[in-house]
């Protein structure tokens, strides 16, 4: 079980431009998509998943994704601390 922030394989580079961008679209502070909290992650695989989660919903939300596709061959989205990005 991989543990949040946990680097998935892709490239962090490019969660972090995506990040950056998911950023600059926002009008206030990231919240989570799945419930009213303020995000603390940033889930991202390229073409596949880029949303803010809160620290309740990124491990659940992160097994949904690994479990769906089921082939074993992708990985589970990498989630970004905002706490560090923030920093
Ligand atoms: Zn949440």
């Amino acid at each position: 079980m991989a543990r949040p922030g946990e680097f998935a394989a892709g490239a962090p580079e490019h969660a972090e431009a995506a990040l950056r961008a998911a950023l600059a679209d926002l009008e206030g502070e990231p919240r989570c998509a799945e419930c009213p909290n303020e995000a603390d992650f940033f889930l991202y695989e390229p073409e596949r998943v880029a949303k803010f989660v809160c620290w309740e919903h990124v491990s659940p939300i992160s097994a949904v994704v690994e479990a769906a596709e089921g082939d074993g061959t992708v990985d589970r989205p990498l989630a970004v601390a905002l706490s560090e990005e923030f920093s």
